[in-house]
């Protein structure tokens, strides 16, 4: 049987610190498995370059020249490490049986890569990288993670707790992602949701080789808030709960206050007017902001706008 050709893709903003060492130690591995004979001698790794500022792109065309399995490709700008990542594998989902998504600091441990692989020989089509545990991460990204996961769970989002985009997706899997023209791709709750036969493998996430997270708070705040408004309508369920509930109330509340009337009972003060007004003014805008946020959803996605541009690419 034909030995698969494998790609690693891997997205890398900003990552002139960890690039030649996550391209040597990919090459290592890619090219022991294909003298293994368990992956074609054409088997690659692909760095996303998405939009750096630093050195980052000069570092990619240095590792593919002197390493024969790396390749390099450049977006114009910054798109963001979805963006990215789905700019990657949409160019080389052709090129490749599979390709596996990985982050270019080394988090994800490479050492599972095989055992990916061999999963993927067997004739599964993704295969989830899952962590084991989370002792690398603060004790905030820990937590605000597990909510994450847990809120989607809720809302019945099929997201694989605990997988990140560690993940290796058959090229048929690719073919299907490629239908998909939304602009804003969760692709955690995507591919789940195409509904290929899946695995997982499990590994320890390690800490940043070099350089720091690009993730700040209000980053990963958005990300997560467009996980769950990119797929779930329960937001807005939630505020037809949520005005039907006060309604109920109201109305227990001007039954009491029309009998309390009828006893001849002094009517409260302004307390329970201005409460009211407050309390339902909030609740209004909360409600309006959510209404709001699939209102933007819609426009952005009427747009259509192309979700990146390619610059120049290195082999
Ligand atoms: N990344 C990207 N574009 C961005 C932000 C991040 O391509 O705008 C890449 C980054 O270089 C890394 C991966 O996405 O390879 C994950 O980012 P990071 O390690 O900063 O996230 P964390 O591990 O802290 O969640
Ligand atoms: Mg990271």
């Amino acid at each position: 049987m034909q030995k698969p050709i494998i790609g690693v893709v891997s997205p890398c903003y900003n990552e002139e610190l960890v690039i030649n060492e996550t391209a040597n130690r990919l090459h290592n591995i890619i090219t022991r498995l294909a003298d293994n004979n368990i992956i074609s001698q054409s088997s690659f790794i692909a760095f996303i370059d998405d939009g750096s500022k630093d050195a980052t792109w000069l570092k990619i065309t240095a590792n593919a020249t002197t390493l024969s399995n790396i390749k390099g490709l450049k977006l114009v700008s910054n798109v963001g490490a979805q963006n990215a990542l789905l700019a990657g594998l949409l160019t080389f989902k052709d090129e490749a049986d599979a390709l596996i998504s990985i982050d270019a600091d080394l988090q994800d441990d490479i050492n599972v890569l095989e055992e990916m692989i061999l999963k993927f020989c067997e004739g599964t089509d993704v295969v989830y990288g899952v962590r084991k545990e989370r002792d690398t991460d603060s004790f905030f990204k820990r937590n605000s993670a597990l909510l994450f996961y847990g809120l989607m769970q809720r809302m019945k989002v099929n997201i694989i707790h605990n997988h990140a985009d560690y993940r290796l997706c058959s090229s048929r899997v690719l073919n299907a992602l490629a239908e998909f023209d939304e602009v804003n791709l969760f692709l955690r709750g995507i591919i789940p949701s195409i509904g290929f036969n899946n695995d997982v493998v499990y590994y320890n996430r390690q800490e940043r080789f070099a350089g720091e997270s690009k993730f700040s708070f209000s980053k990963m705040l958005s990300f997560a808030w467009n996980g769950i408004t990119s797929f779930s309508n329960y937001p807005l369920r939630l505020v037809s709960i949520i005005g039907f509930a006060i309604f109920f109330l109201c109305l227990v509340m001007s039954g009491y206050a029309i009998f309390g009337l009828f006893l001849g009972h002094v009517v409260p003060g302004w307390l329970s007017t201005v409460l009211p007004m407050y309390f339902l003014g909030g609740v209004q805008l909360f409600c309006f902001g959510i209404l709001g946020e699939y209102i933007g959803k819609i426009y952005l996605e009427v747009k259509k706008r192309p979700r990146y541009f390619i610059d120049k690419r290195v082999d």
